[in-house]
């Protein structure tokens, strides 16, 4: 009677350094899937124009020098390309794209109008009903179309919690440490105006493709989710777990950023503390016990327990390094 083990994923954007608050997520996702004999796969998220090719090494020299450890060969959604077209042909055959000539501007000032019919943030359907010839008029202006999945009551089952208007609908989805949240989805771009498949169609596409069981992540992608579970449905995926994990905030309360000061595992090492030391300190942001070693890591996943896990930020404050004289693995 033995299941399948969990697949969880860790999927950064080559961008630049990982921070603290990118460094405490993928020991949460080992966590997560090392607790009970799990896989963890290593996803760059790299369809991204601000992707430069330096992090894709530095990101995983990082996170190993933890003492964290990950299954197969990391991958790159820029090197997946076809499985994301195939997607979107699927649902254009289907008849469940538009085309989107809207700027962001046209779209923050349509849905700033007073008692517009979508909620904050959704988009307002402008082009949902274009005609054959306004299109065109639109290709022949020079602006290149994104393209829109277009959102109809039901169209991903029974669950999608009814209809509250015709572009968007609103759907409840279960977290592992939030509990149910609902959320709008709305006609959500799944590809971008320049032909880049968009965020929340990739990695649709990219967990199914993988066989992720279980995503960890971090919080501020839990507004995106209803719009995933939608878009599984409708390509007839069954949705994986979510665990959404607390960010990590600077003083003031804003997402960290370098000017934070010593908020990257090189910064770290430049004030002299170990990679045990930075794992110590995110296992104490975490609620759990310091390690002598990372060899220790695994016994700590044996023990994790999800529900300990604070569902508050942690405010990371500029504070003098923490070295414990444990030994550097
Ligand atoms: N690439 C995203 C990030 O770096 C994560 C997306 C996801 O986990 O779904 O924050």
């Amino acid at each position: 009677m033995s299941e399948d083990p969990t697949t969880g994923r860790w999927a950064p954007s080559p961008t630049g350094d990982l921070h603290l608050g990118n460094l405490r997520t993928a020991l949460l996702a080992w966590l997560f899937a090392r607790s009970d004999g799990g896989r963890l796969l290593w996803r760059f998220e790299d369809l991204d124009g601000a992707v430069r090719p330096q992090f894709y090494d530095s990101q995983l020299r990082d996170v190993a020098a933890l003492g964290l450890d990950w299954d197969g060969e990391p991958v790159r959604q820029s090197d997946r390309l076809e499985l994301y077209r195939d997607a979107i042909a699927e649902l254009r055959d289907r008849g469940l794209i538009y085309e989107c000539f809207c700027t962001r501007r046209e779209i923050a000032e349509a849905t700033a109008a007073p008692h517009g019919p979508s909620p904050e943030g959704a988009y307002p359907g402008t082009c949902r009903q274009l005609t054959r010839g306004e299109r065109e008029q639109r290709r022949s202006d020079g602006r290149p179309p994104a393209l829109r999945l277009r959102i109809v009551a039901g169209g991903a089952g029974p669950h999608d919690g009814g209809a509250s208007d015709r572009d968007h609908v609103e759907l409840t989805v279960t977290d592992r440490q939030l509990g149910p949240y609902c959320g709008v989805v709305d006609d959500f771009v799944i590809q971008r105006g320049d032909g880049t498949p968009a965020y929340n169609l990739a990695v649709v596409v990219d967990d199914d493709a993988q066989g992720v069981t279980e995503i960890v992540r971090g919080d501020d992608l839990l507004p995106s989710t209803p719009r995933q579970v939608y878009l599984a449905r409708l390509l007839g995926i069954a949705p994986p777990s979510y665990a959404h994990v607390p960010l990590v905030l600077g003083p003031q309360g804003h997402r960290l950023a370098k000017r934070d000061g010593a908020v990257t595992l090189t910064d770290r090492l430049a004030l002299g503390e170990t990679p045990l030391d930075v794992v110590n300190l995110l296992l104490h942001s975490v609620g759990l016990e310091p390690v002598g070693s990372a060899a220790d890591l695994p016994a700590v996943a044996k023990r994790f327990d999800p529900a300990a896990l604070p569902t508050e930020p942690w405010i990371h404050a500029p504070q003098a390094p923490v070295t414990s004289g444990g030994t550097t693995d």
